[in-house]
């Protein structure tokens, strides 16, 4: 893979797209800050996915329910009972893992002790801790599931960081709801939980939507919020956070239409991903097998992209039949069927559940975009540069890069005079400013040479910049130059907005 995530990591924090959070008291863990890029850039996704759903289709409308809701509807969604990760602590260290991220390896030729390792991705960590050992090949192991360890082998595996035997406690469940408490009195009655999903809004809310948009079946209902999830290991990351945004849409069908939906939305989305600069080639539709659905489910799909820590899950797209609007029929008491004017019948709809999340969204874009590169200084086209090697070699200089998609970029365009001391330069390139930023984010910067001021663009993916110099006060042209090309024309200025808006709206 092009990208090191301690390169993006680094760049993100130094141009403000990610920061920890409470970085001053230490941060902590599962918890992010996006700064004014981060912002931007995250905004950008959950406009396209909104106007994707609902401003380009007559078949969608939008809802905005809180994040703390009734906590009966936790008991009808089955979070209460079932929303579990398995957990074990490591009782030298006191870590705490998901045990499925958990990899015990015995040696195959009956040798001594067992070896532990937390899987932080696929499969490196274990393998990576063999050779430390100095035990050999990896293929020389054989995994052991965790509940199939005997207790009395417990003592003998290698603990995760240490060279020393650790100790795991057996696997137990987890809830991964925050709870809180409403009101001031902290007993039973006041517990609630901030939503680990924001779909249950959306069908707590179904019968009000339907009655008020006047929608007829096949038709959705969208949402984008935050959602929490006290996740055991947070980790690659914003991959997996404890507080996250998703954007879930539940869109409602007749019985059995669901396999023929089910698809219809798996390629929506899938082009989708690419309007926002995710490439076929780098995403994957993981069927999941009769045996891995739940027990409502009829299809499951997941939409993975090829990260640098592994190919991992951007969205999940389940036809979940009716199961959620009969659990909360059930136990609510209120009737949450359709009524079907024209058979004059009344049902409960299935539904499709499109379920994507924004921050995975924004890491997958920034490592899709992020580039290192040499360009020659003689001209010609830029290289990617090879990660390993500090410097550019001879001929060539260096450049970061955002290849972000322009309807994605945090800035869509940048301003500059030539000169900053030079009045008409500056008050020119400022009234253009003016006039590009009531339509997109534009960017205005005076300081240092052109040549660092393109760079700084490039760091922050911004698509095109614009640079006012002495020629612009003769005859009113500036040059544009492209981010990706790095090519320059000369345009009038009354032509300047309609050329942005060309090159950077969808
Ligand atoms: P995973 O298997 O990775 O835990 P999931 O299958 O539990 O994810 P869903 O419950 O289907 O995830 O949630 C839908 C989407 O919400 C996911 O595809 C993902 O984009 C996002 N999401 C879920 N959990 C997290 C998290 N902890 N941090 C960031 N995004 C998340």
């Amino acid at each position: 893979f092009k990208v090191r995530m301690d390169d993006l990591v680094s760049l993100c924090k130094r141009r403000g797209f990610i920061f920890q959070t409470s970085e001053i008291y230490g941060g902590l863990n599962g918890f992010w800050d996006y700064g004014p890029l981060g912002v931007q850039l995250k905004r950008n996704i959950k406009s396209a996915w909104w106007r994707a759903m609902t401003q380009c289709r007559d078949d969608i409308v939008g809802l905005d329910s809180s994040i703390i809701m009734h906590p009966r509807t936790w008991e009808a969604s089955g979070h209460t009972n079932n929303f579990k990760d398995p957990m074990c602590d490591c009782r030298e260290t006191k870590a705490r893992y998901r045990a499925d991220q958990v990899r015990v390896l015995r040696p195959k030729d009956d040798g001594e002790g067992l070896i532990f390792a937390f899987m932080e991705n696929d499969r490196g960590p274990a393998e990576k801790k063999i050779r430390k050992l100095g035990s050999g090949d990896a293929s020389n192991y054989e995994d052991l599931p965790l509940p199939e360890i005997a207790l009395e082998d417990y003592p003998r595996i290698v603990g995760p960081d240490t060279r020393t035997p650790g100790t795991l406690t057996e696997p137990r469940a987890f809830n991964l709801m925050f709870k809180t408490y409403v009101g001031p009195v902290e007993d039973h009655s006041a517990v609630a939980y901030l939503r680990p999903e924001t779909a249950q809004g959306i069908f707590s809310q179904f019968a009000n939507v339907t009655s008020v948009s006047r929608q007829k079946l096949p038709f959705g209902i969208a949402q984008i919020g935050k959602a929490f999830r006290n996740e055991i290991t947070p980790r690659n990351y914003t991959f997996r956070s404890r507080e996250f945004e998703q954007m879930e849409l539940e869109f409602f069908i007749r019985p059995g239409e669901d396999a023929s939906w089910h698809d219809y939305w798996v390629e929506e989305r899938i082009r989708w991903y690419g309007t926002v600069g995710l490439p076929e080639g780098r995403m994957h539709r993981e069927i999941h097998g009769e045996d891995e659905l739940a027990h409502y489910a009829s299809a499951c799909t997941d939409i993975v992209f090829d990260f640098p820590f592994g190919t991992q899950e951007l969205e999940g797209i389940a036809a979940r039949g009716d199961y959620d609007l009969k659990q909360h029929q059930t136990f609510s008491g209120k009737s949450m069927e359709y009524f079907d004017q024209e058979n004059n019948e009344r049902f409960l709809p299935h539904v499709i559940e499109p379920s994507a999340g924004v921050d995975r969204i924004a890491l997958a874009l920034l490592c899709e975009a992020y580039r290192m590169e040499w360009i020659p200084k003689d001209g010609g086209e830029a290289v990617t540069a090879d990660p390993d090697q500090k410097r550019p070699p001879e001929g060539f200089e260096q450049r970061t890069v955002m290849r972000v998609a322009p309807c994605v970029a945090p800035y869509k365009v940048a301003v500059f005079p030539l000169l900053k001391n030079k009045e008409p330069l500056v008050d020119k390139a400022r009234a253009i400013y003016g006039a590009l930023s009531r339509r997109w984010m534009s960017f205005y910067d005076e300081t240092g040479a052109i040549g660092r001021r393109y760079r700084r663009q490039d760091e922050i993916g911004t698509p095109l910049c614009v640079t006012v110099d002495f020629d612009t006060l003769d005859d009113d042209t500036v040059t544009v130059r492209d981010r990706d090309s790095m090519k320059q024309i000369r345009i009038p200025v009354a032509e300047l907005e309609a050329y942005v808006a060309d090159q950077v709206e969808f």
